[in-house]
């Protein structure tokens, strides 16, 4: 695997900045990247006063001060709290192994006893999922740092990893990433992530995502390609290979024959994945709750009657997709169906207008989410999905993804197993869960035949 590594990767590159503005615009957009570039440099480029090479600090992974981790094969998706602060979990999964790795290299901290690595991340939600995961392995906070740019003033790391998050899911780069003045809080983030690393730093990054959509003015382009230059860029499958899934599996046996490639990475494609998470499904003891942005019927019908059997030991199941007249380019009459004859076994029903998440939950421990649509994907795809066996990582994922905000004393009751959506006080149809100007809200799955909606925060009266 080591030599895989110290071949070049060629992969995505950001493309040089193109800048369309002209004037006084375009000359001040120009010194402040260029000012940035120069106060940032003396970290990166010399590497401040350690004369070690980085690689025989940070394991042999890491051949180059400046490492870019590149997620663009894998689609990592971006996803929102109810905060609508950005999270990404595969970039956090990423993260992950790159820690536990260099735990494992003993590289957590110092001679003196003091730690080593910081993650900076521009997003508040990232960095609390980063430390709940983190966490999960028996490192704390004051161990490995996880956090925005405000907990890293002051501070000096050996290693800093930036984590941008950005990636596909979202319309554009975030407020932070498209910063082009160095008094943006985005040029601080930078600024801190980079002046703070005194032997080298990771950056973790969609640099295809990045490329079509950070602005031709963002200091981030420009830095980012500068920075690629030098650095060396890696794959993310070769990060995700640094902590084989094989452990996390051993509860399988023998059982389902898998595919090497997916058991060095953790990533499973639609064959394995529908494979093994049927396993998990088939296990599960008390709850599953899947996220599907689309549903067929033909995948309807292969979970209905594992679903059957399920509810009938007791188990909670629980669905959140989209109403049937957004269900992509399926039929409205087909999605209805699929969706009435799940309900009909005992499934609970819920309905959100803008649903990007693919992930399946089972007994509030075993986490599934990736790019394929657990109720609607084929074989054939090329997406991917990872699996986490981790209660503090699936209870985080639990509060991010509802609707309401949960405490934690409601989301270990399981309140996430039950749907959310009420009925329609009308019809009595389905609501669905619509993003407006002013909050989200449920309206009647008929609108506009049926104008019924209803607050997120009224009391609650389900019909069912
Ligand atoms: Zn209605």
């Amino acid at each position: 695997m080591a030599e895989a590594l110290r071949r070049p990767f060629v992969a995505r590159r950001l493309h040089r900045p193109a800048l369309r503005h002209s004037g006084i615009h375009r000359e001040r957009t120009c010194e402040a990247a260029g000012r940035t570039w120069r106060c940032l440099a003396p970290a990166t480029e010399s590497g401040r006063q350690s004369s070690r090479p980085f690689a025989q600090v940070h394991g042999a992974f890491l051949n180059n001060r400046l490492t870019i981790v590149d997620t663009s094969r894998i689609w990592p998706f971006t996803t929102r709290n109810t905060f609508n602060s950005r999270l990404n979990l595969m970039h956090a999964l990423a993260v992950r192994n790159l820690v536990l790795h260099l735990k494992e290299h003993d590289r957590i901290k110092d001679a003196q006893g003091k730690a080593r690595i910081g993650i900076c991340t521009p997003y508040a939600a990232q960095a609390k999922l980063l430390r709940e995961i983190l966490k999960s392995h028996a490192l704390d906070n004051a161990t490995v740092r996880a956090s925005t740019v405000h907990g890293f003033q002051g501070d000096e790391r050996s290693l800093m990893v930036l984590d941008l998050v950005d990636s596909v899911g979202e319309r554009n780069a975030g407020i932070f990433l498209q910063a082009n003045q160095l008094e943006d809080s985005g040029a601080k983030l930078m600024n801190v992530a980079l002046s703070r690393a005194q032997e080298g730093l990771v950056i973790v990054a969609n640099l295809t995502f990045l490329d079509q959509k950070l602005p031709s003015d963002a200091i981030l382009r420009g830095l980012m390609h500068d920075i690629q230059r030098s650095a060396q860029i890696v794959d993310v499958k070769e990060i995700l290979a640094l902590c084989p899934v094989v452990e996390d599996l051993k509860r399988f046996g023998s059982q389902p024959e898998l595919d090497p490639e997916c058991l060095r990475t953790g990533l499973f494609g639609g064959r394995d994945f529908a494979k093994l998470c049927r396993f998990d499904m088939e296990n599960a003891k008390q709850s599953i709750v899947v996220f599907s942005a689309f549903i067929t019927q033909e995948r309807a019908a292969q979970m209905g009657d594992l679903f059957r059997q399920k509810i009938a030991g007791g188990v909670k199941v629980r669905c959140i997709t989209r109403p049937p007249n957004r269900n992509g380019t399926i039929p409205e009459e087909q999605g209805r169906t699929a969706l009435k004859a799940l309900e009909a076994l005992g499934v609970g029903i819920d309905l959100r207008n803008d649903i990007h998440e693919k992930v399946v939950v089972v007994d509030n421990t075993i986490v599934w989410f990736g790019s394929l649509n657990p109720l609607s994907h084929t074989p054939r795809t090329s997406e991917l999905m990872a699996r986490v066996d981790n209660a503090g990582v699936a209870s985080h994922l639990a509060s991010i993804l509802s609707a309401r905000r949960r405490s934690a004393e409601e989301l270990e009751r399981g309140v996430f197993t039950e749907p959310e959506n009420p009925r329609c006080e009308k019809c009595s149809d389905w609501s669905v869960l619509v993003r407006g100007k002013h909050g989200p809200f449920f309206s009647c799955v008929n609108y506009p035949r049926c104008n019924w909606t209803q607050n997120i925060d009224a009391p609650r009266r389900r019909k069912n």
